[in-house]
């Protein structure tokens, strides 16, 4: 079975690697599904779930945004953060995700902390999703 090289990189360091047979992710501009030799690409990526398929096995990260580089032999994600499921605190993004719904709800919100509270709810709502397998 031919691989692929996944390396899932964070401003505090790796996430991420293994050599899987696919890699699927929401891009900005729609599903992306890559397998090896794939053609060079770059591509933001949405706030969302890496899907990295090693046999019957399917890992999941979530990252919240960032940058996907492939090469033939290698995919690179570059995210703002980046989690492997197993290592997503739950408890952290209820709290997380409730703080960010209280900000929506209250008047005067500038449109700077309205974006900001709506991009810390979906941060929240995908890390929830992805322990639920909801994505
Ligand atoms: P919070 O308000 O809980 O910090 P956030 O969405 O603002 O959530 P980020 O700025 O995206 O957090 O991430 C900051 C760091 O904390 C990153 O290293 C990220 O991987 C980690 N992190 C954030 N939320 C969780 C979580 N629920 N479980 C595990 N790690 C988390």
């Amino acid at each position: 079975m031919k691989t692929v090289n996944v390396h899932i990189v964070t401003p505090d360091g790796p996430v991420y690697e293994a050599d899987v047979e696919m890699v699927s992710t929401k891009a900005k501009s729609g599903e992306l599904g890559i397998l090896p030799g794939h053609i060079p690409t770059v591509a933001p990526l949405a706030i969302g779930v890496v899907r990295l398929k090693k046999g019957a096995q399917t890992d999941l990260v979530a990252v919240s945004g960032g940058f996907l580089e492939v090469r033939p032999d290698k995919v690179t994600v570059l995210a703002q953060s980046a989690e492997k499921a197993d290592e997503i605190d739950v408890e952290r993004a209820e709290k997380a995700k409730q703080r960010a719904e209280e900000r929506l709800r209250q008047q005067n919100k500038d449109e700077i902390d309205h974006t900001r509270a709506e991009l810390a709810l979906k941060r929240a709502i995908n890390r929830i999703n992805i322990t639920q397998n909801k994505f």
